[in-house]
């Protein structure tokens, strides 16, 4: 297909395709059996916090040998202790509608699927979704929708004006992030408007061939009208987007190296990378029928969060709970800094008192991950993870070019940590069970005399102590 920008109605020469899968086939063909010398060279690159070419990329992923992938694995783990620290960012999705035009084979919403259910939350079964929500501690939520006339932007921003209306007792929505269709500029503005945090869009495969298999019907079977998606957002002012592949589709190292592509398209043409990236891996849906050629095996996805790791230092890596939880605490360690809590995905759930069998026919996938927000903070802390539910620096305006949370040296320290540590008293405070209560305390007191310096460390104390006394939303 020729790229058209009258179709598209293009003004700017940035928002043109540019996956050229020739070049990707070619740094992976060039770059086959690297020496260990050329990996550490490119391991230490990343180490001292530099985005990796698409050629270093290619590198990393030809490293096929278990010696060379420990050293790749090992290189992930101190980039993320060294950047991100022990914090892991806490969010939940909400699925607003499963209407769907599209057709996408693996996705138990597709229009073909006559088993699923269809339905779309009404105003009053989204503020009961977010009470519930809000009664379990969550501050920052992606509202998810499938693609369809009724989820235009003027809905979407609807809903999320609703969603940060809500109040309950302590509770309140901070951040409200996106995962919906791509949209022309004016839409990409209206629901800007609203206030959104991230934009997020999922290529699902970068491989144009692929692409048409698996897209069968719906404006979602253009490859380039998604392409080129954030771009459009990105000239609508929403310089906080996320971007993503569902592994699974076609060959793991294509993929890889197209997202990697995608966040350089970025820095050069906006000066800022994607916000985050995510990697979910297709699971079971209602009336599933894929080719298993490319599902991505446990260690092979370990591999794939590391190399992502090390090639783009400074962007957030989202792993959700279609995850089983063991994967995602073996994964966490090697550089991803967000995942959801609590999650449920059938439509209205949340509200829902009764525990019942996740039923496809109204889901989009199984999820794997079913613990609950409470019991995924336990195990953060028994593991010394800090966990976060920060929204500071998007609420002060520290997004995208203007400011990179770790240009600023000393950032996560001053900012980052002292925010998750009130985020978390904020929790204890509010939501926590007597065993959370403790560990959460003990780890904050941990926390804050590591600090290693003495007028932040009472500065922060002095905040916590606001929080214990009933102030609430202190951050820095
Ligand atoms: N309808 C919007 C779209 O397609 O962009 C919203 C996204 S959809 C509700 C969220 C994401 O879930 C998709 O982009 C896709 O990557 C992922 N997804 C769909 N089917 C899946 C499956 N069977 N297993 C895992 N992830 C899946
Ligand atoms: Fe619709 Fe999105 Fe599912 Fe495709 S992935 S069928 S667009 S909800």
């Amino acid at each position: 297909m020729i790229f058209s920008p009258e179709k598209y109605k293009i003004k700017d020469e940035r928002m043109v395709p540019f996956i050229d899968k020739e070049e990707i086939e070619d740094f992976l063909d060039i770059t086959i059996n690297p020496t260990k010398e050329e990996v550490i060279a490119i391991i230490d690159k990343s180490l001292n916090k530099q985005r990796l070419t698409l050629r270093e990329t290619a590198t990393l992923i030809n490293a096929n040998s278990p010696e060379l992938i420990d050293l790749i694995k090992d290189g992930a783990r101190r980039l993320k202790e060294k950047i991100y620290g022990n914090r892991i960012v806490l969010f939940a999705p909400l699925y607003i509608g499963n209407k769907c035009k599209n057709n996408c084979l693996y996705c138990g919403f597709r229009s073909s699927n006559k088993d699923a259910d269809r339905r779309t939350l009404n105003d009053a079964e989204i503020v009961q979704e977010i009470e519930a929500l809000e009664d379990n501690g969550q501050k920052r939520l992606i509202l998810v929708y499938g693609e369809h006339d009724s989820y235009d932007p003027d809905y979407i921003a609807h809903t999320v004006r609703l969603s940060y209306g809500v109040k309950k007792g302590n509770g309140e929505i901070r951040r409200v992030n996106i995962n919906a269709a791509p949209l022309d500029i004016e839409g990409f503005r209206t629901v800007k408007r609203a206030g959104i945090g991230t934009y997020q869009i999922f290529q699902e495969t970068y491989h144009s061939p692929t692409y048409a298999k698996y897209h069968l019907g719906g404006p979602k079977k253009d490859y380039d009208w998604r392409l080129t998606s954030l771009d459009r957002a990105q000239e609508a002012g929403i310089d906080d987007v996320g971007i993503g592949a569902l592994f699974g589709l076609y060959d793991w190292k294509f993929e890889v190296m197209a997202l990697v592509r995608h966040a350089n398209h970025f820095e050069a043409c906006y000066n800022v990378g994607p916000h985050t990236i995510s990697f979910p891996r297709i699971k079971s849906s209602s009336g599933l029928d894929i080719d298993e050629k490319y599902f991505v095996k446990d260690e092979e996805f370990v591999r794939i969060i590391a190399i992502l790791r090390l090639a783009v230092p400074y962007t957030g890596l989202i792993l959700t709970a279609r995850e089983p939880a063991h994967i995602r605490d073996e994964v966490m360690r090697f550089g991803v800094s967000q995942i959801d809590g609590g999650t449920k995905l059938e439509i209205g759930a949340y509200a829902e008192t009764k525990n019942e069998e996740q039923n496809l026919n109204r889901e989009q996938f199984v999820i794997n991950d079913n613990r609950s927000l409470s019991e995924i903070i336990e195990e953060l802390l028994d593991k010394e993870y800090l966990p976060s539910f920060c929204t500071a620096c998007y609420r002060l305006g520290r997004t995208g070019e203007h400011f990179m949370e770790f240009s600023v040296p000393g950032f996560i320290k001053r900012f980052c940590t002292p925010n998750a540590i009130l985020t978390l008293s904020e929790y204890i405070m509010d939501y926590a069970n007597e065993e959370v209560k403790l560990k959460g305390w003990n780890l904050i007191e941990k926390e804050i005399s590591k600090m290693n310096d003495a007028n932040l460390e009472k500065s922060i104390r002095e905040k916590v102590e606001k929080i214990k006394q009933g102030e609430r939303d202190l951050y820095y």
